[in-house]
């Protein structure tokens, strides 16, 4: 058979992977908006790895920073100065919050950075330690980012979990301001929630956290792993809000696919880590830097963040159409190229399977939210032709019952 590599990447996976995530499909090879299958199978990647690949599989630029790094220097570790570290960490602050970056090699790490930092600064302010988080919200697999995390399934059975973190209701000011106590110094939250639902947090809400943080002296802190680097159709999710946090991380789609993390903080909590108090041993790896500084390059030279914005509400329009016609759909929710097709019911995997099957790849976000995170620099006829598959499979699993 054609597909032999299938079974046994997929039979080599199963028998000595662990089985923490229901696999669907092998893929061995990416050309931007594109993955492929051992058998040649194409598929339209609106996954992007998980919001990783923001320019496409394999963009030429970012192949070439990898390759030209690794040539030159993989690994030196944090005890050294190296350049690639110092122009990211400038780019960062210019296109962030003016202040300092720790970088290290994932999302939950960069949270779990925050985190401490918050606890630090707040042991030097008060001995305030609680950090209010949002039901509904996803910050990591860390023990700390798990116990941060407003989502009871992904909990479920690590207890104890890590004390000093509170619940409120997202998009709900008067549930924080209930949560805060004096033991608070910090609110954490997602502009966008991304695994809760592809749920935007309102205007009123951002605003109404900003002024309590500053009215209180706590510390706003924005989870940007998922809905930053351009993927709402701003650099930063906050952006659209008209207000900045003291501190965030960026993670996912920050290092053009190789695993990179950063906390981003004001100037203010710049100079709270001091030798010591927080460390890594790859985090700002040399070749994850120059592949980040080649997406930061394109980025600017190709306006991909405006062509995003453009793009997501193109495709936005198109999975409008889709709710208007089909009764089993409830609504399209996100920002920019972070959307989600919400179904009346939790038939989401029903629909990615079809979605699948019909050569389209998408995530789940809950039971009854589709996502789609295509590539930030994707074409316009791409955006067509996956909203052709969308009608698709929609076609097939309900169009027995369209209007
Ligand atoms: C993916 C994600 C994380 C965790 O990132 P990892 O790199 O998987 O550790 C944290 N927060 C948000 C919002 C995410 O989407």
């Amino acid at each position: 058979m054609s597909n032999d590599n299938t079974e046994d990447t997929a039979a080599l996976c199963a028998d000595y992977q662990m089985d923490t995530y229901v696999r669907t499909a092998t893929i061995v090879k990416g050309r931007g908006s594109r993955v492929f299958a051992p058998n040649g199978n194409q598929f339209l990647d609106f996954t992007s790895g998980i919001s990783v690949v923001a320019l496409g599989h394999a963009h030429p630029a970012v192949v070439e920073a990898i390759k030209s790094q690794a040539e030159t220097l993989v690994h030196a570790s944090n005890l050294f100065y190296t350049p690639q570290v110092g122009l990211l960490a400038r780019k960062l602050s210019k296109a962030g919050l003016g202040g300092k970056c720790f970088l290290c090699n994932s999302g939950a790490e960069a949270n779990e950075a925050m985190i401490k930092l918050a606890r630090l600064w707040g042991s030097q302010n008060g001995g305030r330690y609680e950090i209010v988080c949002m039901r509904g919200s996803f910050h990591g697999r860390t023990l700390a980012t798990l116990s941060a995390t407003g989502q009871s399934k992904v909990q479920k059975g690590f207890d104890p979990l890590m004390p000093g973190f509170a619940f409120a209701d997202f998009n709900d000011l008067e549930s924080v301001k209930a949560a805060v106590t004096e033991k608070t110094v910090a609110v954490l939250f997602e502009c966008v929630q991304g695994e809760g639902g592809v749920v935007p947090a309102t205007e009123e809400f951002v605003q109404g956290v900003r002024a309590l943080c500053d009215e209180k002296g706590l510390l706003m802190l924005c989870d940007e792993i998922q809905c930053g680097m351009g993927r709402t159709g701003r650099m930063w999710a906050f952006e659209h809000y008209g207000v900045a946090p003291d501190a965030f991380t960026s993670a996912k789609a920050l290092g053009g696919g190789l695993p990179l993390g950063a906390l981003i903080a004001s100037p203010a909590l710049s100079g709270v880590f001091t030798p010591g108090s927080h460390g890594t041993t790859f985090g700002g790896n040399p070749v994850a830097c120059a592949a980040s500084l080649a997406v930061f390059k394109v980025f600017e030279e190709e306006k991909v963040v405006e062509h995003a914005a453009a793009a997501g509400e193109l495709f936005r329009k198109g999975l409008e159409a889709f709710v208007e016609k089909y009764d089993q759909l409830l609504e399209v929710r996100g920002k920019g190229l972070l959307l989600g097709l919400v179904l009346k019911e939790p038939r989401a995997g029903e629909l990615i399977d079809e979605l699948r099957n019909g050569g389209l790849l998408a995530c789940k976000a809950g039971d009854s939210v589709v996502r789609f995170l295509p590539p930030l620099n994707v074409s316009d006829d791409d955006l067509e032709e996956g909203l052709e598959m969308v009608g698709d499979a929609l076609d097939i699993l309900f169009g027995g019952d369209a209007e």
